[in-house]
């Protein structure tokens, strides 16, 4: 069913990406998360407003305001100064949008003769199933955007009965495994990642797996001790699915995982040298 009229949270839209999934990718980053990583890199993007307007009087630039008890984010009067965002108690940002499949069906239009697909981030994205379902059902019922692949970029944590929703329309997820152990994964994400298992496997039956990311934080994760098992799992995946090695860093991230020790090139070339004695082939950005 095509509904054009079902809205989002939207954090983001990234006109083109070649760095999330294949080719070149409009991507639509959505507000909110169900984890509490630890490591993450966009903390504003975990919460959802609740429109307190606690930022309103320290932004510098007077782009904020109350407008019948709603937060009012002014574009054009925004420097990007961020001040919001580290004073906001909710994790969240005031510079969010709702937008509807109908609005973000024309912004693909005016892009679509250079994008090879649609990747929809978050967040995380499948948080907002209905509008993710939609979205790509339009798109696959338009002439001129049909060639356009659906995918998903996500922490692995829907259920199997979210995944056969999305089945129809979906052309490929990426997909975080964060650890290997459940006690680390919990550790670092709050969460079990039994789920994020499941979610790789049923993928993989379904042909759908595009991509896996290990995060390789050297002394937190679990790949190396767990190697001969990690590597037998990974041996287990479909021939199209790439295996993505990320390095820790500490840009943009506070607290605990400050103290973390950022991931070297040495570190990171090393647990790709021990997947390749298990024959796995990654692809992976040096620090
Ligand atoms: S980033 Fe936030 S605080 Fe800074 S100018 Fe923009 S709205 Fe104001
Ligand atoms: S972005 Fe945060 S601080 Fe600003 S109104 Fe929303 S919840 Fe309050």
């Amino acid at each position: 069913m095509n509904n054009r009229h079902v809205t989002a949270t939207v954090s983001k839209v990234l006109n083109f990406s070649c760095v999330d999934g294949p080719g070149n990718r409009l991507v639509i980053f959505l507000q909110g998360c169900n984890y509490q990583c630890k490591n993450c890199h966009n903390a504003h993007t975990i919460g959802l407003c609740d429109h307190c307007g606690d930022c309103v009087s320290p932004c510098p630039s007077g782009a904020l305001s109350l407008v019948k008890g709603k937060i009012h984010w002014q574009a054009d009067q925004c420097t990007h100064c961020d001040t919001c965002l580290a004073i906001c108690p909710r994790q969240s940002s005031p510079k969010t949008a709702e937008m509807n499949v109908d609005q973000l069906i024309t912004l693909i239009h005016k892009h679509h003769l250079f994008l090879t697909g649609i990747t929809v981030s978050g967040g995380e994205a499948t948080l907002q199933l209905p509008f993710i379902i939609a979205l790509f059902n339009a798109i696959k019922n338009d002439n001129e955007l049909k060639h356009l692949s659906c995918m998903v970029d996500s922490n692995g944590s829907l259920s199997v009965t979210g995944w056969e929703k999305l089945l129809p329309v979906l052309d490929g997820a990426m997909i975080d495994l964060k650890a290997w152990q459940e006690d680390t994964h919990r550790y670092i994400t709050g969460r079990s990642n039994h789920r994020v298992i499941q979610s790789i496997e049923w993928l993989t039956k379904h042909d759908k797996l595009e991509e896996v990311r290990l995060l390789h934080i050297p002394s937190i994760t679990d790949y190396e001790p767990e190697i001969e098992v990690v590597g037998h799992f990974l041996k287990s995946l479909p021939k199209r699915t790439t295996v993505r090695l990320n390095a820790f860093q500490h840009h943009g991230i506070s607290g605990e995982a400050l103290t973390w020790e950022a991931c070297s090139k040495a570190e990171i070339e090393a647990l790709a040298a021990k997947l390749k004695q298990k024959n796995i082939d990654t692809i992976y950005r040096a620090p």
